[in-house]
């Protein structure tokens, strides 16, 4: 009996170790295919903003009138917003490993709230293809110790999203006092589901896409991890069909 009882137990192990090792090559290979389709879409992207904004510069250039101050506007604001795609896409692939977070510096300083959501609003509603509508209620003398440039970055990815995920007309709402800063949107909203995964890196949402907005599902990964490296924490809470609302709490703030 007690060799029958030794070897059931050695069969079992077997079968284990042999599961385990399956359960690891799949995940490996889907994480292979990921890559794979990540580049691809990646070149993609980043190829047609560039081409884009070389042809809009060039015919600028070669027809250059300046007396026709519209299409010169109009020329600078197609090559404007490119670039400004091309920024936020260079600065989320940057950020993108964990080792490089871990061992980024961010260069603290006091940074005031209003004039930099102002700015960050603006951009975004200049570039977007529908009305958007901003609302700022943050109070004129916020100020907090973070880094100015990662600080605009995580806004631009959270209002972008808001105006991403929303129908036809956009309402953002963006207030703050000394402990956090909300960003309200009434767009599609996300379900219960898919809520506790949106941070993760490459995660989306497929039926947010019904819009084919594009996207890498890099945005929030990076938001949080900037958030977390501040000594800060961000929240979220949403209802599909009514909006989502994130919250960042500029925890630890006295401290610093
Ligand atoms: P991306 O926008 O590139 O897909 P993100 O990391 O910024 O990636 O967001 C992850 C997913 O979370 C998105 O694919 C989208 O489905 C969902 N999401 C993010 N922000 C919002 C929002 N304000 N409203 C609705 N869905 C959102």
């Amino acid at each position: 009996a007690g060799i029958l009882a030794t070897s059931s137990a050695v069969l079992a192990l077997m079968i284990f170790l042999i599961w385990y090792l399956l359960h690891w090559v799949g995940k490996l290979r889907s994480i292979e295919q990921m890559k794979d389709d990540f580049t691809h879409n990646m070149t993609h992207e980043l190829k047609t903003p560039v081409a884009v904004a070389y042809s809009a510069a060039d015919s600028m250039l070669r027809y250059y009138d300046q007396s026709d101050e519209v299409r010169n506007k109009q020329f600078l604001k197609i090559i404007m917003q490119r670039l400004s795609f091309l920024s936020g896409m260079i600065e989320n692939i940057l950020s993108m490993s964990m080792e490089r977070f871990k061992a980024m510096k961010l260069s603290i300083e006091n940074v005031e709230v209003k004039p930099i959501v102002v700015e960050v609003a603006g951009m975004i509603e200049l570039k977007a293809d529908k009305p958007v509508k901003i609302d700022i209620e943050i109070p004129d003398n916020l100020s907090v110790m973070a880094d100015s440039l990662h600080f605009g970055n995580v806004l631009s990815n959270l209002i972008d999203n808001a105006v991403k995920y929303s129908e036809d007309t956009v309402n953002i709402k963006i207030m703050a006092d000394n402990n956090s800063i909300v960003i309200a949107d009434n767009g599609i909203g996300i379900d219960k589901d898919n809520l506790p995964y949106i941070f993760d890196k490459f995660y989306r949402v497929t039926s947010g896409d019904r819009y084919e907005v594009g996207g890498y599902g890099l945005g929030l990964f990076y938001v949080k991890q900037i958030v977390e490296l501040l000594g800060w924490s961000i929240d979220v809470t949403s209802k599909p069909g009514v909006g989502t609302k994130f919250t960042i709490k500029f925890k630890n703030n006295e401290e610093r």
